[in-house]
């Protein structure tokens, strides 16, 4: 089972909850906590925090998530969090929650209500009565995948 976690929840978290830092104010042997790399000096092009077309390990912190204030690597941080696994939404050095847990189980659920709506539209028939109970059938599959999405958290 794979565990998603929805894009817009990572651009929200890394918007609100990430903040870049000058790593002249940090120690000068100081490296990304994951890949052991150096950070790189900032750039004044950086664009904060959403920096999909460069691998550059700009310096960010953890900001307004409780007692979490660690700094890591942006490009490993998101790797992190886009990793699919069930610890992806914590923090790799304190456990701190950042949000909250994907959901392996809902995600399935979601996957299989598509699988089933993408069978309905290739139904045809002559039959007035068929494609009637067919309309209803998706009407609830598509009721039953709101009630999914309804909680941002996948
Ligand atoms: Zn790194
Ligand atoms: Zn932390």
């Amino acid at each position: 089972m794979a565990y998603h976690i929805d894009g817009s929840i990572i651009q929200n978290f890394l918007t609100r909850n990430t903040r870049p830092i000058d790593i002249h104010s940090l120690p000068e042997d100081s490296e990304c906590s994951i890949c052991h790399n150096p950070y790189s000096p900032p750039d004044p092009a950086y664009l904060h925090p959403l920096h999909p077309d460069t691998e550059t390990e700009y310096a960010l912190q953890i900001v307004g998530r409780g007692a979490c204030t660690h700094i890591f690597g942006r490009r490993c941080l998101e790797r992190h969090i886009r990793a699919g696994q069930p610890w992806s939404h914590s923090c790799p050095l304190c456990r701190a929650e950042w949000f909250p847990p994907p959901r392996a189980g809902r995600w399935d659920a979601v996957v299989r209500v598509e699988d089933a709506l993408n069978v309905l539209v290739r139904i045809q028939s002559d039959d007035e009565n068929v494609m009637l109970e067919v309309e209803s059938v998706e009407r609830n599959l598509r009721g039953i995948r709101e009630i999914l999405y309804e909680r941002r958290w996948l």
